[in-house]
């Protein structure tokens, strides 16, 4: 109407999206923005990449990739990022399969399998091995012993992590399903997180049973990959979202609701393992950010769909299996004609699903709205917890998540336009909103915000000795217990042994998990009674405390 007419259209460039292109450009369709396929001289509003954030010619705007999130997001990379959490907080981060990394936790893994199995006998456990940095089931297999790990050949002495397997998976229709969910990261400082309210579910295409030795080899009855499956002669394209080999995520749960379930339980569940999941991965993504993006320059603020693989237990407990950082936004499927010719044709519940993800973090996103947001209602709001009275909104009986009452929780565009005539947005947001249940488990991130001061100059990842020792300086964490001496042993030790592990040889020095190691056993010496993440509060707040005085004494010495 008139009032498009006056505003300026959002512009976003939409030359790097790769196989996201044809979800992108329905979504644009559907918001009237512009397009820009080919890139664009000026600046555009938004920049949309299907792959990462590589692109350091943007210096405006905003850009739907993190710095550094397929790094942190790496198998190998979240299982430390899990443990840490789990070392602080054993009852909270229970959501994740217990996990080591090969081949330096070999020793480790055997020994603590050992351990469990001598002390229950009638323990008869599986294990399943990925490739670090493999996707869609590439190098996966199942071991029964810890003796059966694969070390010789190219594949398979590739680092990889090791995890308990999920034998007693929830079923449907007597196969195993994986739920792929789409959570979007708005922003990372202030943290604001976003659900959305329909994802996908993703079959096995043989009837599940327990992994025995004859069949563990078996990757269409224990793999849900969809890459997979679509090889198996049982996979079933269906048009409908509650039926075939991939389905609505919605139509799941409305079996699940006829069955008897607790659904509202599932998402509150859902929603505790997406915030915590995100909180394990903020402290190492603001070290990428501050390094890519210094603070101060000019440069793109930074949004991202992540896809969240999660597997129901059977008794309905979600379990994170991975975090995708470039999840599939295609929306057709290969299709076999004949034997070995295969053709693309569209996808309508992939459609349904993933134009409704991007239109709708094109909305939240959207530079216009935002600033008139900025000026009506003020950030951080807080509410009451993932409580399982919440409306999470997947509406059963309407099979239509988007108008579920309760669904609009932004506020109301006031413009008309094409909002009118879009649903209400299919993304819930579920940090600030829930901040008040989970802040009290962002202590690495408060680790994270030491290191990165101390990291000196703008766009290093690491820490050099010197930083170290101001930081142990400037803190006063040295004593006649603890000499200047023994920092420098201590920083020399880990830091040795994280460089050596082989992650990142880019840069020497202290990496932020050697620093948060470093960190818990300066805790560990200082307040040996208390648990673990009592001892990691004492020394963050000791230091924050410390550094503020600090800081407030060369305020006084400027001013003088
Ligand atoms: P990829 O990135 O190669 O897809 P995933 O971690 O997603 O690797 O694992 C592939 C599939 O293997 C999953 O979709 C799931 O079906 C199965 N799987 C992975 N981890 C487990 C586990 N711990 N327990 C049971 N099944 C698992």
């Amino acid at each position: 109407g008139a009032e498009s007419a006056r505003r300026p259209g959002v512009t976003v460039d939409s030359s790097k999206a790769k196989t996201s292109l044809e979800a992108l450009k329905i979504s644009l369709r559907q918001l009237r923005w512009k397009e820009f396929p080919f890139g664009r001289r000026l600046p555009c509003d938004i920049y949309w990449h299907g792959v990462s954030f590589h692109d350091s010619n943007i210096f405006s705007g905003q850009v739907n990739k993190f710095p550094g999130m397929t790094e942190t997001v790496r198998k190998i990379t979240l299982s430390r990022a899990m443990r840490t959490m789990r070392d602080l907080f054993p009852l909270e981060y229970n959501f994740y399969p217990r996990s080591w990394i090969l081949p330096e936790e070999l020793p480790l893994f055997v020994a603590e399998v050992r351990t469990m199995k001598d002390s229950n006998p009638s323990w008869k456990p599986t294990f399943i091995v990925k490739p670090d940095g493999g996707c869609q089931g590439d190098g996966i297999y199942l071991i029964k012993d810890p003796s059966d790990i694969r070390l010789t050949g190219s594949i398979q002495s590739r680092p990889a992590v090791v995890q308990e397997y999920i034998c007693k998976p929830l079923l449907v229709d007597k196969l195993k399903f994986d739920i792929r969910l789409y959570v979007l990261l708005k922003s990372l400082e202030p943290l604001e997180i976003y659900i959305a309210k329909d994802g996908l579910s993703r079959f096995c295409t043989e009837p599940y049973q327990e992994p025995t030795l004859k069949n563990l080899h078996q990757v269409f009855m224990h793999l849900t990959n969809y890459s997979l499956n679509i090889h198996s002669g049982n996979f079933i394209h269906s048009a409908s979202a509650n039926t075939g080999s991939k389905r609505t995520f919605s139509s799941i749960l409305c079996r699940l609701s006829s069955r008897g379930a607790d659904v509202k339980k599932l998402w509150s569940d859902i929603i505790s393992l997406v915030i915590k999941t995100i909180i394990a991965l903020t402290p190492e993504l603001k070290v990428y950010y501050q390094s890519d993006i210094p603070a101060g320059k000019p440069g793109p603020t930074c949004f991202q769909i992540l896809g969240f693989d999660i597997l129901l237990m059977k008794d309905l407990k979600p379990v994170l299996l991975e975090v995708n950082a470039n999840p599939s936004m295609r929306i057709e499927h290969e299709q076999e004609l004949s034997p070995g010719v295969f053709e693309n044709v569209p996808s309508p519940v992939d459609e349904k699903v993933k134009v409704a993800v991007i239109r709708d973090t094109l909305r939240l996103m959207d530079p216009q709205k935002k600033k008139r947001k900025d000026t009506q209602c003020p950030r951080g709001r807080m509410s009451s917890g993932p409580s399982q009275a919440d409306p999470v909104v997947l509406c059963c009986r309407c099979q239509s998540p988007e108008r579920a009452p309760g669904a609009n929780e932004e506020p109301p565009d006031a413009a008309p336009g094409p909002e009118a005539a879009l649903p209400s947005l299919c993304l819930k947001q579920v940090f600030p909103k829930y901040a008040r249940h989970f802040s009290y488990l962002r202590l690495v991130d408060r680790v994270a915000a030491l290191f990165i001061r101390f990291l000196g100059v703008k766009g290093t990842t690491k820490l050099g000795p010197t930083g170290f020792r101001t930081f142990i300086r400037n803190c006063k964490l040295s004593n006649s217990n603890f000499s200047m001496a023994a920092v420098d042993i201590l920083y020399i030790d880990i830091t040795r042994r994280w460089n050596s592990m082989g992650i990142d040889h880019k840069e020497s020095g202290m990496c932020l998990q050697a620093f948060v190691e470093a960190f818990f056993c300066l805790a560990q010496k200082k307040y040996k009674a208390l648990p673990l993440h009592k001892q990691v509060l004492s020394l963050i707040e000791l230091c924050e405390c410390r550094l503020a005085a600090l800081h407030g004494k060369r305020l006084v010495w400027g001013c003088g």
